[in-house]
C-alpha cells in the first residue's frame, strides 16, 4: 500500500495566508488582532514554543506581547497580570504557556482567562461548551487534527477511531471532537491492558502520550489513517513522534509525521482563535 505523509506544514501555511486577509480586514476597521503570551520559568522546550508563536504572529500581522516571569513568581502576581489582560481592549487572545511550576495552580490560572480571550480554548467554560457540541474556542491541536482530516477528505462519520492519550488538551478533546463528527471512539491511556487490541480495530488513530514508539506498524490495521502528536526527542537528539514512522509505511494509507504534521498545525489554530476573538468584538 502506498502510505500518503500528510503535509501538515502546507495546509497550516494556507491558513495562515488567508488568515492575513482577515487580519487586514480587521485592520480596516482599526482593529488589529492582539495576543498576549505569558511564560513562566526557563523551561527550554515552552521558549521555542513561545518564540514560535510570536513569530507566526508578526507574520500573520497579530499583535503579539511577551509577559515574561521567573520560575519562583508569585501566584497573586501572575493573576493580576491575567487580570488587566482581561480588561486590555487591543488584546483578544490570552495564553499561558504550560506546563506551570509546581507552586502554581494551573486550574486557577486558567479560570481566571476571560472564556473569550481563551484562545487556547482550556478554560472550563470552554471545555464545557466543547462537550456539548456548542464550542466557542476549540484547543488548537485538536482543532489542527480536524483541519488536517477535513482537508484529506477522511471519513470520519461511521469510523472506528482510537485516541491515545487522556489529557485535557489533547486526547480528550479530539475524542469529543471525533465523537461529534459521528465516529466510534475509544480512548486509551496509561492504565490500558492490551494497547494493540484497541490500535488494531482503528480506522483513524489518534496518538498523543510523549512516548517514542508506542505504536509500530505491527499494531495497525492495513489502511489505517496515522495521526502522530508526540513531540519528543530520540536517542540522537533528534525530533520524532510518538510512532515508529518507517515501521507503518506500506501498512498505513496516511500518517502525518513529526516534524511537519500536526505541530504546525496547532500555532496555525491558535492564529486562527485570535482573529476569531477579535471579530467577535465587533458588533
Ligand atoms: P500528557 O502527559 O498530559 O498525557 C499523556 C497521556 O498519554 C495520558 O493520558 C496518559 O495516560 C497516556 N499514556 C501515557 N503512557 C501511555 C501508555 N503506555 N499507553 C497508553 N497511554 C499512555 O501529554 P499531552 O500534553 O497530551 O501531550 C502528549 C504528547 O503530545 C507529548 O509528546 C506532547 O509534547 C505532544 N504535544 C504536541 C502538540 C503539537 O502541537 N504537536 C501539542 C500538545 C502536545
Amino acid at each position: 500500500m502506498n502510505t500518503k505523509i500528510i503535509d501538515g506544514l502546507k495546509l497550516s501555511k494556507e491558513i495562515r495566508s488567508n488568515l492575513k486577509i482577515r487580519v487586514d480586514n480587521l485592520c480596516s476597521k482599526n482593529i488589529v488582532p492582539g495576543l498576549a503570551v505569558i511564560l513562566v520559568g526557563d523551561n527550554s522546550a515552552s521558549q521555542v514554543y513561545v518564540r514560535n508563536k510570536i513569530k507566526a504572529c508578526e507574520n500573520t500581522g497579530i499583535l503579539s506581547i511577551e509577559k515574561k516571569y521567573p520560575e519562583n513568581v508569585n501566584e497573586t502576581e501572575l493573576l493580576k497580570t491575567i487580570e488587566e489582560l482581561n480588561k486590555n481592549s487591543k488584546i483578544h487572545g490570552i495564553l499561558v504557556q504550560l506546563p506551570l511550576p509546581s507552586h502554581i495552580n494551573t486550574y486557577k490560572v486558567i479560570k481566571t482567562i476571560d472564556p473569550k480571550k481563551d484562545v487556547d480554548g482550556f478554560h472550563v467554560i470552554n471545555a464545557g461548551l466543547l462537550m456539548i457540541g456548542k464550542p466557542m474556542f476549540l484547543p488548537c491541536t485538536p482543532y489542527g487534527i480536524m483541519k488536517l482530516l477535513e482537508s484529506e477528505k477522511i471519513n470520519i462519520k461511521g469510523s472506528e477511531t482510537v485516541v491515545i492519550g487522556a489529557s485535557n488538551i489533547v486526547g480528550k478533546p479530539i475524542a469529543m471532537m471525533l465523537l461529534q463528527k459521528g465516529a466510534t471512539v475509544t480512548i486509551c491511556n496509561s492504565k490500558t491492558k492490551d494497547l494493540s487490541s484497541h490500535t488494531k480495530k482503528a480506522d483513524i488513530l489518534i496518538v498523543a502520550t510523549g512516548k517514542p514508539n508506542i505504536v509500530e506498524g505491527s499494531m495497525i490495521k492495513t489502511g489505517a489513517i496515522l495521526i502522530d502528536v508526540g513531540i519528543n526527542r530520540n536517542e540522537n537528539n533528534k525530533i520524532c513522534g510518538d510512532i515508529n514512522f518507517d515501521s507503518t509505511i506500506g501498512i498505513a494509507s496516511a500518517i502525518t509525521p513529526v516534524p511537519g504534521g500536526v505541530g504546525p498545525m496547532t500555532i496555525a489554530m491558535l492564529l486562527t482563535n485570535t482573529v476569531e476573538a477579535a471579530e467577535k468584538t465587533i458588533v
